[in-house]
């Protein structure tokens, strides 16, 4: 049978490649981002209890009612932004499945889309399966920070879209105020969509506040929220995210949503809704994150590793242009083979394969695992 490939030249997505090799070789698995250690037992035994007392069938197509209640508190408290459950709050089978919905809802033929470079990597093929236009930004290595000169003059009639993502996956750069003005000057009397990607929103370090879009109202009537429970509650299996987005971006946005998956674990839902009302986990997670960023980085300050600036996500860059000067993949692929530390090179993560000799480290690791990995680290 004879077909042509909708997308010729995409490959397995990295996060896949490095942990099979990971699994391979045996290796410390620091590539794909997800904790190694449990979610919060009360969590599982309210999934369960859920589960016996029947709750097993469709949730409605835009998540459970208390669900959606309880992620409008959260907002209001976190970024004093008011959604409606009802109507502007729509719960998905994680985060990606709401970035590949917010993309389809406004992207149309020749649309041109707007992706800082590294990106996380589901943004484009989307974006192309639309039949947009990927225009690409690079963020300014090695503070990753947005030149929004070259955004101004890269924004025209025809960017239909900006795809945000902050705390940023895989540079853990965030946004500022500062950057928040030059945003919404970019965007006045445009009529660009944004996609904020906060999946990340509650691991900032540093006393730092995460700048939700949702803070701002000029922004906010713009944009799609983008929040994951995986992260926040170290179940990035269960897949469940959501998405706020003012009730006529909801509604396009809903209309993809219903034959995506229609609905997302009901059970699951539920609990997250009764363990969301223990405010003090996701307001503790900086605190929590803050402690293994600063294990990893004491951990392998005496490597030939060199740490560029962290201020939020799980993931800390290295550059080891000290060690070797082969490219990220054929250095990454070493590093797991010989030395047993899988991590993620950052150059599968730009159109242009831009080659840095940094490498992304997940450290939502175990102590034990960050000291082993580091021991290894040291001996590169
Ligand atoms: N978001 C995680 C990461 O960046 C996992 C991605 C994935 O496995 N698709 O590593």
């Amino acid at each position: 049978m004879k077909f042509q490939s909708k997308l010729p030249d995409l490959e397995v997505t990295i996060f896949s490649v490095m942990t099979q090799l990971a699994i391979e070789y045996d290796a410390i698995n620091l590539s794909q981002g997800f904790p190694d250690f449990d979610t919060y037992p009360e969590l599982i035994t309210r999934v369960e209890k859920f589960m016996r007392e029947g709750h097993n069938q469709y949730a409605p197509m835009q998540g459970v009612m208390p669900l959606r209640e309880r992620i409008a508190e959260k907002t209001y408290d976190m970024y004093g932004a008011q959604y409606d459950p009802a109507t502007e709050i729509t719960v998905t089978s994680g985060a990606t499945e709401a970035v590949f919905a917010a993309i389809s809802a406004v992207v149309q033929k020749d649309d041109e889309v707007i992706i800082f470079e590294p990106a996380y990597d589901a943004y484009d093929p989307v974006v192309r399966l639309n039949g947009g236009i990927p225009i690409y930004v690079q963020l300014k290595f090695p503070d990753y920070n947005v030149d929004w000169d070259e955004v101004k003059n890269t924004v025209s009639s025809k960017t239909k879209l900006i795809i945000l993502n902050y705390p940023h996956n895989p540079t853990g750069a965030v946004l500022s105020k500062e950057d928040i003005s030059n945003l919404s000057n970019v965007v006045k009397n445009t009529n660009t969509f944004i996609i904020s990607d906060e999946a990340y929103e509650h691991i900032i370090f540093d006393g730092l506040q995460h700048q939700s879009m949702s803070r701002y109202p000029e922004l906010a009537q713009r944009s799609f929220v983008i929040c994951s429970f995986g992260k926040t509650y170290h179940t990035t299996g269960w897949k469940i995210g959501y998405c706020l987005a003012p009730e006529p971006l909801s509604i396009e946005f809903q209309k993809i949503h219903q034959y995506l998956t229609f609905a997302s674990n009901t059970p699951i839902q539920l609990a997250y809704a009764e363990f969301m009302q223990k405010k003090d986990l996701y307001l503790d997670l900086p605190n929590f994150y803050q402690q293994k960023r600063d294990k990893f980085l004491s951990l392998t300050s005496e490597s030939r590793f060199k740490a560029l600036p962290c201020k939020g996500t799980y993931y800390q860059m290295l550059d080891y242009s000290q060690i070797s000067n082969e490219p990220d993949l054929e250095f990454s692929r070493r590093l797991t083979v010989e030395s047993g530390v899988a991590a993620i090179p950052p150059s599968t993560l730009y159109h242009q394969k831009h080659d840095h000799k940094v490498l992304r480290f997940c450290f939502a690791k175990k102590s034990e695992t960050l000291e082993k990995a580091a021991e290894k680290l040291c001996q590169v």
